[in-house]
């Protein structure tokens, strides 16, 4: 039987979650979807200093509102401490690790020493074959014997074969004096305990890979495949950062953008079926593969991301945008009992809306008072059109069954009596109505606002 796929997603907590680790574990949950596997969440905490609870929190919540959903986990790697110690100490047994009690001082003149020499910068090994007995008070920290000829070779599922001269790597720090491990120790105890058989990350820790490599191996471990995801970049071509808009997931929530449309962005950030531009998540899971995954970096393109968002907004259904567009009135202190039930309002916006925000400032005149500004209203209140309005108003307000179909045979009739063309009318009739010259096509828009609303604001101001 083949072995199951198991992926995980292992976020350091210590900020939001970001497009890059979005995208990261979007591909991960895809790949783990699409094999009917498992997908682990890991929360690698084990910088104690930059980790919070917050960000513990802020990660869940991207995460839940993206739907990535997952199988085992969180796991928190601070609280595996005495497993990661168990694990060094079997090295430390079987002798393929050793205990340094270099100071940092010590560490540091090794470095400047080096550098001197026009050589790169790295541990020397010097308690490696140590026999000396060990500095009294000095806590010492735990380093792996890494081989010390021949190469690392593994293939990547992105990246194809990758070799790293075992030369290049010096005896790294497995677990610091206190006890905490370092990232390429921690991450290669967990891939292992959790059985994890596809590391998806990206590619900025491709260097780390030949080196947890060595120790899975000095584990007697079988190796899990490795595919790293090309970085994004921003418009300028540097990595993606503050600098080029908002980079928290949360934050597209808050500026009215669906989950589902950037999950769908972010799976095109980086990977391609086809020609495909617009796909649910049930067909990104039925697709993903790595082996479609670019090799280049990606660009993040904000402009595309609002018109995919656009595309699902058109989709979206009325209850749902209600719902979505709900909060922000709240937040605005707009009273909807005000005004026609916002599902209404939803079907009439959203193919004019490229966020739910977009829906949000269109939908709103239909839950106040504005009033036109009177110069515009003066200016398209003519004298042709000014009579008309008035019997408009008196022929609306014998409409028995008040709905698109009714109020444009209404209008059209004044039209066509009256020689005038559309915009003629429904230009003040808009002002007049909702404050405003820009509102969705007219008949549905007064059929929504409501027969009572649109007599009194007609009567207020062209009323006799
Ligand atoms: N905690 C690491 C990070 O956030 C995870 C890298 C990995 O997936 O191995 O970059």
């Amino acid at each position: 039987m083949r072995t199951m796929v198991r992926t995980r997603f292992a976020p350091s907590p210590t900020g939001f979650l970001h497009i890059g680790g979005a995208r990261t574990a979007l591909f991960s949950w895809a790949y783990a979807r699409r094999h009917a596997g498992t997908f682990v969440l890991r929360i690698e905490d084990t910088d104690i200093e930059r980790s919070t609870e917050e960000s513990v929190k802020a990660i869940l919540d991207g995460m839940a509102w993206l739907g990535l959903d997952w199988d085992e986990g969180p796991f928190f790697q601070m609280k595996r401490l005495s497993r990661y110690r168990e694990v060094v100490e079997r090295l430390l047994r079987e002798g393929k690790a050793y205990r340094c009690y270099c100071t940092r001082e010590e560490l540091e003149q090794m470095r400047v020493a080096q550098r001197a020499r026009g050589e790169k910068p790295r541990y020397d090994g010097r308690w490696r074959e140590s026999k000396a007995p060990p500095p009294p008070g000095i806590a010492p920290v735990i380093r792996f014997k890494n081989p010390l000829g021949g190469e690392v070779t593994f293939q990547d599922l992105v990246k194809g074969a990758i070799t790293v001269s075992n030369g290049e790597l010096d005896d790294l720090v497995l677990l610091r004096e206190d006890g905490v491990p370092t990232y390429n120790f921690g991450v290669v105890v967990d891939d292992l305990d959790m059985k994890i058989t596809h590391v998806i990350r990206g590619d900025d820790h491709v260097n780390n890979t030949p080196r947890q490599i060595n120790i899975f191996r000095a584990l007697g471990a079988e190796l899990p495949q490795f595919a790293h995801v090309p970085m994004i970049l921003g418009a300028d071509g540097e990595r993606l950062s503050k600098r080029h808009g908002a980079v928290s997931v949360m934050q597209y929530a808050e500026e009215g953008y669906l989950a589902e449309a950037l999950a769908n962005y972010l799976a095109r950030l980086g990977w391609s079926h086809g020609d495909a531009e617009i796909f649910s998540k049930e067909q990104l899971v039925e697709w993903f593969d790595l082996a479609h995954v670019h090799r280049a970096a990606a660009h993040f393109d904000p402009d595309k991301l609002r018109w995919l968002n656009h595309e699902y907004m058109k989709k979206v259904s009325d209850a749902r945008l209600a719902e979505l567009m709900k909060p922000h009135f709240e937040q605005q202190g707009v009273r909807l009992t005000d005004g026609p039930p916002l599902e209404m309002v939803s079907n009439l916006i959203k193919s004019r809306s490229a966020t739910v925000l977009a829906g949000v400032a269109a939908a709103n005149p239909f839950y106040s008072d504005d009033e036109p500004p009177p110069e515009d209203l003066e200016k398209s209140l003519t004298a042709e059109v000014r009579p008309a309005l008035v019997d408009l108003l008196n022929r609306l307000s014998s409409i028995g069954d008040w709905n698109d179909q009714s109020i444009m045979e209404v209008l059209n009739a004044v039209l066509k009596e009256r020689k005038l063309k559309l915009p003629q009318i429904a230009m003040p009739l808009r002002l007049i109505v909702f404050g405003r010259a820009q509102t969705p096509n007219i008949g549905p828009t007064l059929a929504v606002a409501g027969q009572k609303r649109v007599l009194e604001r007609l009567r207020k101001h062209v009323g006799t």
